[in-house]
């Protein structure tokens, strides 16, 4: 990832591995900067000598200033413009089920919905194939299909390697470096892409003479030129993972998952001083970046003291944001912000620490359009979370934090998306706004154990925690009605969610099942992995699984040990779907995939060859487990869920659709989530008085 180094005011981009000392830097750059400068502004002056003489060039040179003042004068009075005609207002709610929307709607618990319903429309919305959020907001955002916009699962994997790897953005290290006094300096900041391909609407409003304000929309990043945007899922932490969180602990503990575990030992006193991990650092490879602080035993808990600030905390209890600043040489330093949780006092101490975020007030690396939006934004509202999955899913789901603390979270982030979505909405200068709220996507996973009585964690899962997903539906239905109070007559609003929900009581070892079948197949003494395709014989092996619903054909000349030529493919799909459409559960007979996609039937456009060859629907219960998904084979085919991730929807998309509620009727039924597009940019030609 690349770091900003801050210098005074100096800021300069640097990529990993790159060595440079701070003076020798300062002084090629104050150099090049001066010489730069001077140029620069000689240059017109002579050309206007050159033209019209001394006495001419001077009244030229009034003249434009005075032109400057009268356009400067014009532009500050003109922008922030109020919208006079409606505004299109789209509002999107990440894992919104029909069905239980329907079911608590029919109990009048979401009265908000049930207006908008009956004042203008509801309907199912068919989603993407495979129902994963970040293929289906990208059709959302391109009104095209992954053919297209080349987003087929949250993982892609490397074709040189057969290795995972995050699908949504990709961080490319810097291309050029000099070699200067034996040191290699970068000469780009090395570059991170979206990639999402294809024009989203909100740049085609644009092009329209349109203002858009874009709020968090998956798959938006890096962000988006338009008027305002700030990037959702896909800003990465500090780190440049997706989100890595610390504990610090007297126990012993395993350093897997998601997570860096510090193990502490407290002096006579209880004091622990230590030091959070933080990004690698650029001059020294193979080393990370420190925040060194303490903590120390106070009357109710802990006192813990870091980068100048010092505060208390309890068990159970989150601080507000703590600055973190990572020194790198003299003032050199890269800064983010995270969030402590006391899970446990002395005398067995653990100590949460959250992913390091992107600080919005000094971005390492930029999170919104422009890039000083970001700051705008907490200067009026506080400072809010900013990685791209920020709901602290995997500290929960690798059962570090309780349900309380997971949904108190929830609650923050609500709280943040609300006060940027009605600063938006009350500033008046957009005529296209978007927000998404991933939060019923994310209570859904982790509490569907409450909803679903078949679970095999619903015995363990309190009164409260049974009633959440129900509690997130009705939060949504508050912003709704917050929205509502905050819209002209002349405003239109779109409000929808990009899939629904399943429950998920069995996981699924796709890799397990194609080992079984002879298709992937493991050295001589090697015979389950957990993860990376460890142990597996790749000039043997016919078909390997990766990403929550993919299959791929080991094929020759595409796969780097590939053993399919290309003309025994399509054969060896048919025969691969005919037998999967066929596995059953042995506990209960009932069948586990309902429909086995090949990419040649769903998809079309110049990204196909990046897709699975196949891509799997599985019917509600189950679901690829997390092992497959990273290119692990365990020994069993199935297994019971004891995760609290129980619900999901990465299924057959046909399972699990989406919801649509507009607040003017419809002409005809939007067909799928790839519509939206074509809906807006219809509203907003066609608007009122714009
Ligand atoms: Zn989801």
């Amino acid at each position: 990832m690349c770091l900003v180094l801050a210098a005074g005011d100096a800021e300069a981009y640097i990529g990993p591995g790159a060595g440079i000392s701070f003076l020798q830097g300062l002084w090629i750059a104050l150099v090049g900067v001066m010489w730069s400068v001077v140029a620069i502004i000689r240059l017109p002056f002579k050309l206007l000598i050159r033209a019209f003489g001394g006495r001419k060039a001077a009244l030229v040179l009034v003249g434009l200033g005075l032109l400057g003042w009268f356009i400067h004068e014009y532009k500050s009075q003109a922008a922030p413009e109020r919208v006079s005609g409606g505004r299109t207002i789209v509002l999107g709610f990440d894992g919104m089920d029909p069905q239980l929307a329907q079911q608590w709607m029919n109990e009048g618990l979401m009265p908000n919905f049930t207006q908008l319903a009956e004042s203008g429309g509801f309907q199912t919305l068919a989603t993407s194939n495979p129902a994963q959020s970040p293929v289906a907001w990208s059709g959302f955002a391109t009104g095209t299909g992954p053919g297209e916009h080349g987003i087929f699962d949250f993982l892609r994997r490397s074709t040189d390697t057969y290795l995972p790897d995050f699908s949504i953005s990709e961080i490319q290290p810097t291309k050029y470096t000099i070699d200067l006094f034996g040191l290699q300096i970068p000469t780009d900041g090395g570059e991170v892409i979206n990639r999402r391909i294809g024009e989203p609407f909100w740049l085609t409003a644009e092009k329209m003479g349109i203002n858009a304000v874009v709020l968090r929309v998956p798959v938006t990043y890096p962000p988006d030129p338009v008027y305002h945007m700030l990037s959702g899922m896909g800003v990465p932490d500090l780190l440049g993972s997706q989100g890595t969180y610390s504990i610090f602990t007297t126990e012993r503990l395993d350093n897997t998952g998601n997570r860096r575990i510090q193990r502490v030992i407290p002096n006579q006193k209880g004091l622990v001083e230590t030091a959070l991990s933080g990004p690698d650092d650029p001059l020294s490879e193979g080393n990370v970046l420190v925040q060194p602080f303490s903590i120390e035993p106070a009357p109710r808990g802990v006192q813990i003291s870091i980068n100048g600030k010092s505060f208390g905390l309890t068990e159970g209890q989150w601080s507000d944001w703590v600055g973190v600043s990572f020194k790198i040489l003299g003032p050199l330093r890269t800064s983010g912000m995270v969030r402590f949780l006391l899970l446990q006092s002395y005398p067995v101490l653990k100590l949460y620490v959250s992913p390091i975020h992107i600080d919005p007030n000094d971005p390492a690396i930029p999170i919104s359009s422009p890039p000083t939006y970001a700051a705008e934004l907490a200067d009026k509202i506080g400072l809010y979370h900013t990685i791209g999955m920020p709901e602290e899913t995997w500290s929960l789901n690798e059962d570090q934090i309780s349900d309380e603390a997971y949904l108190e979270v929830i609650r923050t982030t609500v709280a943040e998306r609300e006060a940027m979505w009605y600063a938006t909405l009350e500033a008046h200068d957009a005529e296209l706004a978007v927000a998404v709220f991933v939060q019923v996507d994310r209570v859904s996973h982790m509490f569907y154990r409450g909803l679903d009585k078949e679970h095999p964690l619903y015995g363990q899962t309190g009164e409260k925690a049974r009633g959440a997903v129900q509690w997130i539906y009705q939060e949504a239905d508050r912003v709704l009605g917050e929205t509502l109070k905050r819209m002209d007559q002349k405003d239109q609003l779109i409000v929808l969610s990009d899939h629904g929900f399943a429950p998920f009581r069995k996981v699924v070892h796709l890799n397990r099942w194609l080992a079984e079948a002879g298709y992937l197949v493991f050295k001589p003494g090697e015979q389950a992995t957990d993860a990376l395709f460890g142990g597996v014989d790749w000039a043997q092996t016919k078909a390997y699984a990766l990403g929550l619903n993919g299959i791929f054909i080991n094929q020759q000349g595409r796969e780097p040990k590939g053993s399919v030529s290309v003309h025994e493919t399509a054969a060896l799909k048919a025969e691969i779907i005919e037998q999967l459409v066929s596995v059953t559960d042995p506990e209960t007979g009932d069948s586990v995939i309902r429909q086995v996609f090949d990419r040649n039937d769903i998809y079309s456009g110049l990204a196909v060859g990046e897709a699975p060859d196949l891509v799997i629907g599985y019917e509600k219960n189950y679901r690829a487990s997390w092992q497959t998904t990273l290119g692990g084979a365990p020994q069993e085919l199935l297994e019971d869920n004891h995760q609290k991730w129980s619900g999901d929807h990465c299924i057959d998309p046909s399972l699990v659709p989406g919801v649509l509620f507009t607040s003017f009727p419809l002409a005809r039924e939007v067909e799928n989530i790839r519509g939206i597009p074509e809906l807006i940019l219809g509203l907003l030609e066609t608007r009122d008085g714009g």
